[in-house]
């Protein structure tokens, strides 16, 4: 089974009717690249950056920030790096730091953590922005809600521009700046963010957390977690349908993209787009290259507004 999933690494993704689907790699270390290189990735489609922050005392300085995301962008070989900003909070936390709120994950989490802390924040950008000198990189903003978040990290990031600029250190002209759709709130108001960015990601271990009022992480609720869920795919529809109009890329980088048995209602609901663990990337190529798209979109469409979840197996 493993050697014969072996000789599709280097098939294009295609569907039976011609639909390219693009397939990429989440890595949480900058190791990881090999791996996601071996599966055939088209790209890193999540760098976990939190990583390099957690189980540690004291914060990565830039250059240490530096060589890590350097390491991934020259290793990929110009194929798409997307460096996730920091996501520290909820169920990710700094060794240094007590968490306080009552309510983690809601609490200042993410994109808020960085914005109330500029300087750790354009630390971290600075090191991007020098990392994109190497190749092709593209930043990820995780938990964005409202617009003027987008707006703030933009300012962040051209200040961080200009810092380099200021000391005479290179990053590349054009860097793709895009959104993790995992609030409900941006998935439902979700055509200013396609309009402004460059690219979505939707992350569906979040999206589903927030849009069922499930902890992702607490066993005693696990039973109600789920990605079937009408309201989560119609919120992903609507994602996948913005960038649509909009021209913008959607990708789903949750743990649904690397979920075989749902590839297929994925294809159905007109993604193009999957970033999972390197370990997952095959089977899901092999389901894609079997799957027809147009005759998966037409029968999820059909029953994407039924009131009871999909069962994906009758697709
Ligand atoms: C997600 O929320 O789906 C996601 C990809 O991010 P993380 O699992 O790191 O929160
Ligand atoms: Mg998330």
């Amino acid at each position: 089974e493993r050697a014969s999933l072996a000789l599709i690494k280097d098939t294009p993704s295609v569907t039976l009717d011609g639909i390219k689907i693009t397939l990429q790699a989440n890595i949480e270390w900058p190791e990881e690249a090999a791996s996601a290189l071996a599966a055939g990735a088209e790209g890193i489609g999540l760098f976990r950056s939190e990583f390099l922050f957690m189980n540690r005392h004291g914060l990565p300085d830039e250059e240490e920030q530096y060589q890590a995301y350097a390491s991934v962008v020259r290793a990929m070989e110009g194929r798409p790096v997307t460096i996730r900003t920091l996501d520290i909070g909820a169920d990710k936390t700094l060794d240094d730091e007590a968490t306080v709120a009552t309510n983690p994950a809601l609490g200042e989490r993410a994109v808020r953590y960085c914005l109330a802390r500029p300087d750790m924040f354009a630390t971290q950008l600075r090191a991007i922005l020098r990392a994109s000198a190497h190749g092709t990189v593209r930043i990820l903003l995780p938990m964005i809600a409202h617009m003027h978040e987008v707006r703030a990290c933009l300012a962040a990031i051209d200040s961080a521009r200009a810092e380099l600029d200021t000391r005479g250190q290179s990053y590349a002209e054009h860097i793709e700046i895009g959104a993790m759709v995992e609030i409900p709130a941006i998935a439902i108001a979700i055509e200013p963010f396609a309009e402004a960015l460059d690219f979505l990601s939707i992350g569906t271990n979040d999206l589903i957390q927030y849009t069922l009022a499930i902890d992702r992480a607490d066993p005693g609720v696990a039973r109600l977690y789920d990605p079937l869920h009408p309201a989560v795919l119609r919120l992903i529809a609507n994602t996948i349908n913005a960038g649509t109009r909009t021209g913008k890329p959607v990708s789903v980088c949750g743990e649904m993209a690397g979920e075989v048995s749902l590839t297929r209602l994925l294809l159905g609901l007109g993604l193009t787009s999957f970033s999972m663990h390197p370990q997952q990337l095959l089977d899901v190529k092999r389901e894609i290259l079997r799957a027809h798209t147009n005759a998966l979109r037409t029968k999820v469409a059909a029953v994407l507004n039924r009131a009871e979840p999909i069962d994906p197996k009758t697709l």
